[in-house]
C-alpha cells in the first residue's frame, strides 16, 4: 500500500461512463484508481463535487445549522456522563474530560445569530475560557447516493447528522463495513451499490427519527424554535412511533435501528410523553412495577455508595 498526500485540485471523469477516472494534485500528478473513496467532508469532492449526486435537506426536521465550540477549565469533581441542555435556539453540550471541559452551543441560526450564540456559550461555562469560541456550519442531511458509479462517500461526505446522539463515527464505521461485506468487482454490480444505498438510507434514517424524537416532544414553549418543533409534521415513520407509544406505550421496533427499545423509552419517558392507557394484557393482569422500580432503585443506590468517584476511578485508570 502507498499513501500519497496531497490537494485533490481536479476530478476526471470516463466520457463514455460518467465514471471517476483519475484525480489530479495540486501539484501535477494524477492517480487513476477502479474505486474511489470520498472522505473530503462537507465538500463531498468525487460524490458531490464530481458526480453530483444530490442532496436531501432535513433542515425543517432538525433545524439546527451552527454549532460553537469553547473548551474551559474544570470545576470541581468531573461527571461520568456528557451532559446536553436544552438553551434557547438548540443544546449546549458539556463533555468533561481530565484536563479541561468540552463545551459547544448547537443552534438554529434563523433564531439566533453567531455572536449572540457565542456570548450565551461564554456566560455558561463552569470554569475559565480556555480559547477562543470556534464556529462550525452544517446542513443536516444525507446524500441521496452513499454509492455512486465508482465512488463511495464515507463520513461527512454522505451526509450530516447534528451531533446530538454523537453518531458520525459510527455512521463512518457502519459504510466502511458494508462496502467490506459488498465490496465490488470491476463491473460495478447495479444490484451492489442499490443495496449499499438502501442499507445506509435506513440506518440513516432511523438515526434521524431518533434525534427529531427529542425535538418534537421537547415540553417547553419560551423560545420559536421549541414551538415550531412542537408544531411541525415528522416524518411518517416516526409520528408512528410517538402513536403507539403514547397510545399504550408499545415500543415499535424497526429493522437496523441504531438506537434500541431502551434507548427510545428514555426520551418518550424523559421528555413527558407517558401512554394515556396501558397496553391491554398489562392491564389485565394488573401489574404494578413502582414496588418493584423503588427496590431496584434502593439497590442501585446502595451499590453506588460502595463504589470509587468517577475522578478517583480515572485516576486509578491512569496509575
Ligand atoms: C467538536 C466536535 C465534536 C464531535 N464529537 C463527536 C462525537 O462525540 N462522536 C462522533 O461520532 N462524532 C463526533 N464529531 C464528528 C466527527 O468528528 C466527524 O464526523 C468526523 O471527524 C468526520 O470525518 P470525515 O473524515 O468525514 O471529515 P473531515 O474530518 O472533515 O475530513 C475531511 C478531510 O478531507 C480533506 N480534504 C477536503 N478537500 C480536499 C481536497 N481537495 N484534497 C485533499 N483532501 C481534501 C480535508 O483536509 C480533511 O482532512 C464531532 C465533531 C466536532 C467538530
Amino acid at each position: 500500500m502507498v499513501r500519497i498526500e496531497g490537494k485533490i485540485g481536479d476530478v476526471t471523469l470516463n466520457a463514455e461512463t460518467g465514471f471517476v477516472e483519475s484525480v489530479t494534485l495540486e501539484d501535477g500528478r494524477s492517480f487513476g484508481a477502479e474505486l474511489f473513496v470520498d472522505c473530503s467532508g462537507f465538500r463531498g469532492l468525487l460524490i458531490e463535487g464530481a458526480l453530483k449526486s444530490g442532496y436531501e435537506d432535513w433542515t425543517h426536521w432538525l433545524p439546527c445549522d451552527r454549532a460553537v465550540a469553547m473548551p474551559c477549565e474544570n470545576a470541581g469533581e468531573p461527571t461520568p456522563y456528557t451532559r446536553s441542555t436544552a438553551r434557547e435556539a438548540g443544546w449546549q453540550w458539556r463533555i468533561p474530560l481530565q484536563h479541561r471541559t468540552g463545551n459547544g452551543y448547537v443552534y438554529c441560526s434563523q433564531f439566533l445569530d453567531d455572536d449572540k450564540a457565542a456570548d450565551l456559550l461564554a456566560s455558561r461555562l463552569d470554569g475559565k475560557a480556555l480559547g477562543d469560541p470556534r464556529s462550525l456550519r452544517f446542513t443536516t442531511g444525507r446524500r441521496k447516493q452513499h454509492w455512486n458509479k465508482n465512488v463511495v462517500a464515507v463520513g461527512l461526505s454522505s451526509g450530516f447528522l447534528e451531533p446530538l446522539e454523537s453518531t458520525s463515527i459510527h455512521l463512518i464505521q457502519a459504510n466502511i463495513s458494508k462496502l467490506i461485506a459488498l465490496f465490488p468487482d470491476k463491473d460495478f454490480d447495479p444490484a451492489t451499490i442499490a443495496e449499499f444505498n438502501r442499507i445506509s438510507t435506513i440506518e440513516t434514517e432511523r438515526i434521524r427519527d431518533f434525534i427529531i424524537l427529542h425535538y418534537k416532544l421537547m415540553q417547553r414553549d419560551d423560545a420559536e424554535l421549541w414551538r415550531y418543533c412542537a408544531a411541525m409534521e415528522v416524518p411518517e415513520t416516526l409520528q408512528l412511533k410517538i402513536d403507539h407509544f403514547r397510545r399504550y406505550g408499545r415500543l415499535v421496533a424497526r429493522e437496523m435501528d441504531l438506537f434500541a427499545p431502551a434507548s427510545w423509552l428514555a426520551v418518550h419517558i424523559g421528555q413527558l410523553n407517558y401512554p394515556e392507557r396501558l397496553e391491554p394484557l398489562m392491564a389485565h393482569r394488573g401489574v404494578d412495577a413502582r414496588d418493584w422500580l423503588d427496590k431496584l432503585r434502593g439497590a442501585m443506590e446502595r451499590e453506588a455508595q460502595t463504589m470509587p468517584g468517577h475522578a478517583q476511578f480515572i485516576q486509578r485508570l491512569i496509575g
